[in-house]
């Protein structure tokens, strides 16, 4: 040893430079730092170093993939990675061996007694429902209650990467309580040429009618029929394609076995997959609503969040999937091991992306201007507020909207020059409230074709030159786009446009003037919650207007 280091000493002067290596926990000796320029700490693997890695190989980069480079040992990833070997190669070993079961094609996984259920899944929507009646199906059928017939035996569950596809197969397979057999397209191609492609996904289909009744997941739906490789890839394709209707069809032969298939793009689906008797149910999944995302965190974590964290929460998983909220609690969670404490909600929101808070001043400016555009449209009953929302926070360097009013959904009805007006009223509601209350309105109001400003002047526009409903009936499209240009060539429509603006805001003006009192008090209130529900909303504003109506009868009973 000690020779062995004098050695490397004697090579490092004698070729001027050299860099040595220590495990973690080596405690440099004095003459060693002597003879170091620098000493730098190299830390352990981390999902960005494996991000980084992917993207210098030119693989997509995916969670499976991450997680396989941080956590694989690292002579298995020597072995794996050979040098002339194609990475993507070594990879896909590596995926392999990792797949559960001693071989590649056990792929059956037993239901784990006490693993998660229906029950346990948020996030799904209709899907849900859909398994239940499944379970309830399935149950009967053993019973011998019903025929295979009467259950539904094969649904399509589209949605992007990550959102729980996999893990909702298997809560369904628990709920049921039959045996889940995992096939993917990619898997089975993996087998080999056609003929071991064709075997491996027959050996799934085998596998799951053996163990009937039972659910067969096939992941990966969407790339038997890759539109661009049908040509180069086409008789390849469609042998494999066949063999795969061969298999849906004919309930005969597939008694006792539900096919969940699974897929991110179900618009790239072969619509043969679709037909009746097949993959004939499709349900979507969408990324998960803020309600779904914290019960996403109370199932991996067990953590519920103060309302405070709960907003930051909410901001900052925005578009993130049931994945990506699982990966938050692992870092949370290595965080916390790291630091010798139990997992809190500190934790999690230390590994949320940093969000800036914002100045209560601003905050309150939002407020205002949401709050105006609600009481315009309770006031000339354009529509019922469901609830209002504004921000404490705000992500560095995204564009959103800081607070928004949520209406209910509209009951069809005629809609009229007075209508519009309404409507056009309710978008300058929120810088009406501006205007009495700062003197003056911000820039949030104009800018993009949705923003308030925007809006209000293109249906001043089709009021005018589209709809027939101003000072002629000869229209032009409703069509937005040629909005600008007869606002630009028509001096007639730009006059009546801006008259239009100009009376709706002063109407506006003069509502919130009249309901400033429930202005105040729905601000203070927002300040405070941060949130306000249409019910809220609907009793603040009727209180006050029972009251403003006694005094009316007061004031004419004095005689005023
Ligand atoms: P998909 O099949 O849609 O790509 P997966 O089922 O493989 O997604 O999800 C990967 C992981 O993400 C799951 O193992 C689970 O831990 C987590 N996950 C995804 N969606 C949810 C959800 N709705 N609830 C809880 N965990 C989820
Ligand atoms: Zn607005």
């Amino acid at each position: 040893m000690e020779r062995k280091s004098f050695r490397d000493q004697m090579e490092a002067l004698q070729n001027g430079k050299a860099i040595f290596f220590a495990s973690f926990d080596y405690e440099l000796k004095e003459d060693e730092q002597l003879l170091s320029d620098a000493v730098f700490p190299l830390c352990a693997r981390s999902d960005r170093h494996a991000e980084a890695a992917l993207r210098r190989a030119g693989l997509p980069v995916t969670q499976r993939d991450i997680e396989i480079l941080i956590s694989e040992p690292w002579p298995r990833l020597y072995k794996a990675f050979q040098e002339r070997r194609d990475p993507l190669k070594s990879l896909q070993l590596l995926r392999r061996l990792r797949e559960p079961g001693p071989s590649a094609n056990a792929t059956t996984k037993p239901t784990e007694p006490g693993g998660p259920t229906l029950s346990d899944m948020h996030g799904y929507g209709g899907l849900i429902d859909w398994g239940y009646d499944l379970a309830k199906d399935l149950t009967d059928y053993k019973a011998g209650v019903i025929p295979w017939g009467d259950v539904d035996g094969g649904v399509l569950i589209s949605g992007p990467p990550g959102v729980g596809k996999t893990m909702f197969a298997s809560a369904l397979a628990n709920t049921c309580q039959v045996p889940i057999i995992f096939g993917s397209v990619s898997r089975w191609q993996e087998a080999g040429a056609l003929d071991e492609h064709l075997k491996a996904m027959r050996a799934s289909f085998a596998e799951a009618k053996a163990k009937a009744p039972s659910i067969l997941f096939v992941d990966e739906v969407d790339t038997f029929g890759d539109r661009s490789e049908r040509d180069r890839n086409g008789l390849y394709l469609r042998a494999v394609m066949t063999g795969f209707l061969e298999q849906l069809d004919g309930f005969e032969r597939r008694v006792g076995v539900v096919v969940v298939g699974a897929c991110n793009f179900p618009d790239r689906l072969d619509p043969a997959i679709r037909r009746p008797g097949r993959l004939d149910r499709h349900i979507e999944v969408t990324l998960p609503d803020a309600q779904s995302r914290r019960s996403i965190l109370k199932f991996h974590s067990g953590i519920v969040l103060e309302p405070d964290q709960a907003e930051q929460f909410d901001l900052a998983t925005e578009e993130q999937s049931g994945a990506d909220i699982e990966q938050l609690v692992r870092r949370a969670r290595r965080l916390a091991r790291r630091q010798y404490e139990d997992l809190g909600a500190q934790h999690i929101v230390g590994q949320l992306r940093p969000l800036a808070p914002l100045p209560d001043g601003y905050i309150r400016s939002v407020a205002v201007h949401e709050v105006g555009h609600a009481i315009i449209g309770s006031e000339v009953g354009y529509s019922h507020v469901a609830g209002i929302k504004i921000s404490s926070y705000r992500i560095d360097g995204e564009y959103r909207e800081m607070g928004s009013v949520e209406y209910e959904p509209p009951t069809p009805q005629r809609k009229t020059r007075a209508h519009y007006e309404n409507w056009i009223a309710v978008c300058l509601g929120g810088i009406a409230a501006e205007i009495e209350v700062f003197g003056s309105f911000a820039d949030g109001a104009a800018g993009n074709s949705n923003s308030d400003l925007n809006r209000a002047t293109d249906l001043a526009t089709a009021l005018e030159g589209a709809l027939g409903m101003g000072h002629t009936l000869m229209v032009g499209q409703l069509d937005e786009r040629e909005f600008a240009s007869m606002r630009t060539y028509n001096p007639d429509i730009r006059r009546e446009v801006h008259k239009v603006l100009e009376k709706e805001l002063g109407r506006a003006r003069s509502i919130i003037r009249e309901q400033r009192h429930v202005l105040d008090e729905m601000v203070t209130r927002l300040m405070e919650a941060r949130a306000m529900s249409g019910d809220e909303v609907l009793e603040i504003i009727h209180r006050n207007r029972r009251s403003t109506v006694s005094l009316a009868k007061t004031n004419l009973k004095a005689g005023m």
